[in-house]
């Protein structure tokens, strides 16, 4: 099972839809494993956009991340990473896809409300970045049974 990262960034939680960003991933299938709200500060920021420190556009991301407290949250699932990125959307929510959050709920590319983990690797990196060992819970979820086949939740290849 993958590990992955969403923040509901200072735009979601203003505007009141952080619950219906978790509902998206509740819905999904998937396995809520952390969740917290916290402000960001410039270290973890320079740290988890280390891909745009260098863009002209990087001092307003920073600004705009710090403006009010986000939600972070852990979620798990089978090759959820992927998952995630298509429940998310496109970067430029004008270019999301309907049905998408970005595409649903956002229009400008620096209010785009969410950020998801890009490659398992990420994930995994991000996950530990943001959560401690003892904040992330580990624990059944009765509806696997009807959410996944056999050689998906356990990853035994074995098909019932
Ligand atoms: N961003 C921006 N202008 C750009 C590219 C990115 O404001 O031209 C912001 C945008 O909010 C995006 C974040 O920087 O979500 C991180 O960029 P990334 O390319 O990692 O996009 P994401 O993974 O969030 O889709
Ligand atoms: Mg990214």
């Amino acid at each position: 099972m993958e590990r992955t990262l969403i923040l509901a960034k200072p735009d979601a939680v203003q505007r009141g839809l952080v619950g219906n960003i978790i509902n998206r991933f509740e819905r999904k299938g998937l396995k809520l494993i952390g969740i917290k709200m916290l402000s960001v500060d410039d270290e973890m920021l320079d740290e988890h956009y280390s891909h745009l420190t260098d863009k002209p556009f990087y001092d307003d991301i920073k600004n705009f991340m710090k403006s009010s407290p986000v939600v972070a949250m852990a979620w798990e699932g089978y090759e959820c990473t992927a998952s995630v990125r298509v429940i998310v959307g496109a970067t430029n929510p004008r270019e999301a896809d309907a049905g998408t959050i970005r595409g649903d709920f956002a229009i400008g590319q620096g209010r785009n409300l969410i950020h998801a983990s890009d490659s398992a690797e990420n994930g995994e990196k991000e996950v530990s970045r943001f959560f401690s060992d003892e904040e992330l819970l580990s624990y059944d979820k009765s509806e696997y049974i009807h959410v996944y086949e056999h050689k998906e939740r356990s990853g035994d290849g074995r098909d019932s």
